[in-house]
């Protein structure tokens, strides 16, 4: 998505958009269409940039393999700064850009991008608290309690256990 920036007066600017995912390069597991906000505050020297993007992905519960959808948003600042020298390296300033004065447009796709894939979370769950499968039987425990003795329990859980007993009393 390229954002003209030389018709710009200074001062703040909005604009919103939407489309489909594939538009951004985007694909599973995201699926559907995106939408867009983009703020831009553009000053004599700078222009601070902020996006907002709302997308749906598909995920599968990595406790209860579930399949779920869930919505996801992305929200990222960027600073482009107009400079005769842009600073190609040396500070490791993520998110600022350097751009020379005459610069006329902007490419924020790749951003877009990178912050699509960066919003998706590490741990997939299809709520919270999934109570995942039974170890032994594989019932859903989401669904049904199983029959099994899960008396014996994997020691790392024990302190959770205690603290939540803890809890209950
Ligand atoms: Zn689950
Ligand atoms: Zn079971």
């Amino acid at each position: 998505m390229i954002i003209k920036i030389s018709n710009l007066g200074e001062g703040q600017h909005q604009f919103s958009q939407t489309g489909k995912i594939e538009e951004l390069g985007l694909s599973e597991p995201f699926f559907d269409g995106y939408d867009l906000e983009v703020k831009l505050d553009k000053a004599h020297h700078q222009i601070v940039l902020n996006s907002s993007i709302n997308l749906k992905a598909h995920f599968e519960c990595d406790r209860c393999s579930e399949e779920f959808d869930r919505s996801l948003n992305a929200n990222y600042e960027m600073v482009y700064m107009f400079t005769e020298e842009p600073e190609v390296s040396g500070d490791e300033e993520l998110n600022i850009v350097y751009l020379l004065p005459e610069t006329d447009k902007i490419d924020i796709s790749k951003d877009l991008y990178d912050f699509s894939i960066l919003s998706i979370p590490m741990k997939k769950l299809c709520k919270e608290d999934c109570k995942g499968l039974c170890y032994k039987c594989g019932t859903n425990l989401n669904e049904k309690q199983c029959s099994c003795n899960n008396e014996e329990v994997d020691p790392r859980w024990q302190p959770l256990l205690d603290l939540k007993n803890k809890l209950n009393n």
